[in-house]
């Protein structure tokens, strides 16, 4: 570097600074999302709907990366409206620009950025969004669905965005163009959360129709506008149950329909997924459990998690009595006590019925789960 000063003299200087400057702007602290591995995937945090100033959002592409990275995220897609562009009278048009513009930036950063774009009609067929588009031009064609069949044909992801979106009551509708469009495999995912708003009809369609649950921001905002960073009122993300931490790592798992969704304190998804994931976050710390002169035991139980954990007292039999009602706040500790004739089971292993509130494995139904422990006899005296 020393060479290079001397022979560039002082516009080296002045480009050594201005690197520098580039390289700590996205500093400040990022606030990772404590949701675990499970075995045999990577759970990756994923914002997959983002607007910029190349569509109708009010920020500059990079600070999309920045926003990610103070959120923990791993992946974004930036996806602006291809058919709406209400800045390009100020010239901000071109629709791989945001990607362009944001990639560096996110290597330096260490997130996956995606190049995506919104296929943006109106009711009946609504907006869509196509991720992993190399070209978001190629996809700007007045007929649906031949823009559709492109991005088919490109290999994008597509998906069906804020379903209810406008619909009374947000109450989402299959039309006959969705049925048809699925039909001819045009889309593969739907979300079930954009933004704040929730819609269960999707969450239904996903499960009976096998397509993947997706929830993002589809913020046009700053996120930290719209959004705090506690327990309930963060952004909503994709959880993406990948092999690998890449971006064909996501893309396939999306085409698997390895997601879930983190929305406020709750996580929503199929129970192949959840099932594994509250077992990597709840930790009983006394598997073993000594049993004594006593007629209660005492259990603790570790959320390594960022949400508040809610347990209720399972439907299935068990010997022993259980509380109604366990809650054990972000990355705590709670202690519960169990009783019953505790002697007369010294040996057992049991699975202590539980329900999970805040996992939903369908609109109407919550996770089930057994916290294993064993009974052993006092060693001694
Ligand atoms: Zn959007």
């Amino acid at each position: 570097m020393g060479r290079i000063l001397r022979r560039f003299g002082k516009t080296a200087y002045a480009i050594v600074i201005f690197f520098a400057a580039v390289s700590v702007a996205f500093g400040g602290v990022r606030t990772e999302i404590e949701i675990p591995d499970i075995p045999g995937y990577l759970t990756l945090k994923c914002d997959l709907h983002l607007h910029t100033v190349y569509s109708d959002g009010a920020v500059w592409p990079t600070v999309r990366v920045d926003e990610a990275w103070t959120d923990g995220l791993d992946a974004i897609a930036l996806t602006d409206h291809i058919e709406y562009l209400p800045h390009a009278e100020y010239g901000l048009s071109g629709r791989n620009r945001p990607f362009e513009i944001a990639k560096g930036r996110a290597a330096e950063a260490g997130i996956i950025l995606i190049n995506g774009g919104e296929i943006t009609r109106s009711w009946p067929l609504g907006h869509s969004n196509a991720i992993f588009v190399p070209d978001v031009e190629m996809l700007n064609i007045e007929d649906a669905r031949k823009s559709y069949e492109k991005a088919a044909e490109l290999g994008a992801f597509v998906f069906w965005n804020h379903p209810g979106w406008r619909m009374p009551n947000e109450i989402p509708v299959w039309d006959e163009v969705q049925e048809d469009f699925y039909q001819s495999g045009l889309f593969q995912g739907i979300e079930i959360v954009n933004g704040e708003t929730y819609y269960p009809l999707a969450f239904t369609w996903a499960l009976d129709k096998n397509l993947t649950i997706l929830g993002n921001s589809d913020a046009h905002n700053p996120v930290a506008l719209d959004y705090e960073k506690n327990t309930v009122r963060h952004r909503p993300v994709t959880l993406v149950f990948a092999k690998e931490r890449s971006e064909a790592g996501i893309h396939a798992a999306l085409r698997e329909r390895s997601t879930a969704v983190y929305h406020e304190n709750t996580i929503m998804g199929k129970a192949e997924f959840l099932k594994p994931l509250a077992t990597a976050i709840l930790e009983v710390e006394n598997p073993e459990i000594i049993i004594g002169e006593r007629k209660y035991a005492v259990i603790k139980l570790t959320n390594h998690s960022c949400l508040d954990i809610e347990l209720e007292r399972g439907a299935d039999e068990c010997p022993l009595n259980l509380p109604m009602q366990v809650v054990i706040p972000h990355r705590s500790t709670a202690v519960f006590s169990v009783s019953g004739k505790l002697n007369d089971l010294v040996g057992q292993t049991l699975e202590l019925p539980f329900t999970l509130t805040n996992f939903l494995v369908s609109p109407e139904q919550k996770l089930a789960i057994g916290l294993s422990i064993k009974l052993v006899p006092k060693t001694g005296n």
